[in-house]
Formats: C-alpha cells, sequence, structure tokens
C-alpha cells in the first residue's frame, strides 16, 4: 500500500511502476522529482561522438532516462579505445562505434529509444541533427566539427554541452542558444583563428580524464533538460588532473563573433 501523497503524484504522472522504481532516486530529488523525470523521458539527446567523452555521456544519459537518445559516429571499435571508452567492449572491437554503443545503452536501459547512426555529418545532415534535439553534445576530438556543431545549435537555438579532453586536461563549456545573451563556441574560440590541434591519437590522454569531463557534460546536460539549477552558460571550466586543480574562466558573447552577433 503506498501512502496517499505517492498514489495521488503517481495518478498524474505518465511513468509505469517499473519506471517510478527505475528512477527512484531522481525522483526523491527535490530538484527533480516526477515532473524533473518526465522532462528527461520526454527528451532527445544528439550525442556525437561514441568514443572517450561519449562513452560516459552516453551511458549516465541512458540510465538516467533520457527518452531518445541519438549516437553519431563513424569510426569503428579499436583496441586503442578500450583504454577509455568505456561503451565498448574487447568482444565489439572492429564493430560500429555507434552500434557498439547502442548495445551498451540498451543493457543498460532498454526503455531508451537509442538511434545509432554510422556517419559523419556534414553542415546539412547537423543542422537537420540538432533541429530535431533537446540538447547536444559535443564530444568530438577537432576544432572543424566542433566550429560546424556550434553553427548548427546556434541556427536552431538548441543549448551545446561542449568537452575536451587531452593529456591530462579537460575542459568544459555549456553554450546556451536559446537566451542569445551568452557567449556561443566561436565567441571563445574564434574559427578563423589558428589553435594548435592536438589530439589523442598522437597526444595521448589519461584514461579518467574523458571520464570526468564527460560525466559532468552529461550532468549539465540533465539539468538543462529538467530545467535545474544554473548551467555553466558563460563559464569555461578547466581542470588540469596533474594537480588536480580546477579553473573557472567567465566568458561573453563577442559582439563580432561571425557565427552568433546580431548583424
Ligand atoms: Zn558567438
Amino acid at each position: 500500500m503506498r501512502p496517499f501523497f505517492i498514489e495521488k503524484l503517481i495518478q498524474t504522472c505518465c511513468m509505469d511502476d517499473q519506471q517510478l522504481l527505475r528512477y527512484s532516486r531522481h525522483i526523491l530529488l527535490d530538484e527533480i522529482g516526477i515532473e524533473g523525470q518526465e522532462k528527461l523521458l520526454a527528451a532527445h539527446a544528439l550525442v556525437i561522438g561514441a568514443g572517450g567523452l561519449g562513452s560516459p555521456v552516453a551511458l549516465y544519459l541512458a540510465s538516467a532516462g533520457i527518452g531518445r537518445i541519438t549516437l553519431v559516429d563513424d569510426d569503428d571499435v579499436d583496441l586503442t579505445n578500450l583504454q577509455r571508452q568505456v561503451l565498448h567492449t574487447t568482444a565489439r572491437v572492429g564493430q560500429p562505434k555507434a552500434e557498439s554503443g547502442r548495445q551498451a545503452l540498451a543493457e543498460i536501459n532498454p526503455g531508451v529509444e537509442v538511434i545509432a547512426l554510422r556517419e559523419r555529418a556534414d553542415d546539412a545532415r547537423l543542422a537537420e541533427l540538432v533541429a530535431g534535439a533537446t540538447v547536444v553534445l559535443d564530444c568530438t576530438d577537432n576544432f572543424r566539427t566542433r566550429h560546424a556543431i556550434n553553427r548548427a545549435c546556434v541556427n536552431a537555438k538548441v543549448p551545446l554541452v561542449s568537452g575536451a579532453a587531452i593529456r591530462m586536461d579537460g575542459q568544459l563549456a555549456v553554450f546556451d542558444a536559446r537566451s542569445g545573451e551568452t557567449a556561443c563556441y566561436a565567441c571563445l574560440f574564434p574559427p578563423d583563428q589558428q589553435f594548435e590541434e592536438v589530439q589523442c591519437s598522437t597526444m595521448g590522454v589519461f584514461a579518467p580524464m574523458v571520464g570526468i569531463i564527460g560525466t559532468m557534460q552529461a550532468a549539465e546536460a540533465l539539468k538543462l533538460v529538467a530545467g535545474i539549477g544554473e548551467s555553466l552558460a558563460n563559464r569555461l571550466l578547466m581542470l588540469d588532473a596533474r594537480k588536480m586543480e580546477w579553473a573557472s574562466i567567465r566568458t561573453a558573447k563577442s559582439p563580432d563573433c561571425p557565427v552568433c552577433a546580431r548583424s
């Protein structure tokens, strides 16, 4: 016999008994509750990259009950990935990462609809994918793709959670184009400036770095979807894992930004 107030809550919500149990530790939180969990279940997250960052991102979004997850990656699982890309397994080496990820998520939470796309999305395709998303998670590893994702998110006014990890350094930021008041990725990293392109295939990466940053990306995405607290928008968070020191830098919308400045 459930207490009356629980019965009353349950009558007005659309979750079944299994879902109420599965998500009970979220429902107990004042910040989430039944209303917040229903927002998560109704959401569609677009996760671009099913590698080191995409692994914890996808695992936490699925376990937390994001209703639909689109996982985009054109690569196959390689033995060198398994040191940090926890979505994948030794048995799935050689399989497409998007499909390997879909299998991992289905095992954790079969109630989540996972769309696995083995493709490298160009601008037109990104625009199409972003337009259907509640939140976008950039889990890629190169500036060109990051800028393309940012443009698509600014145009569609969809919030973007961006993460990066290399060697023992990590970065995290939220770009929320819904308000029009916060910086976008191109405000911080102008597309015409040359940045040193560093990738873990050449520089290496400390395995838990992608776990720390990816898990925080998932947390920011869940907060954005459920409307909890304050997002990281207008701040860039940087981690130096050698000393385990965080730095937080205030950022602002650039009036000269080629992507988001009003003409
Ligand atoms: Zn901008």
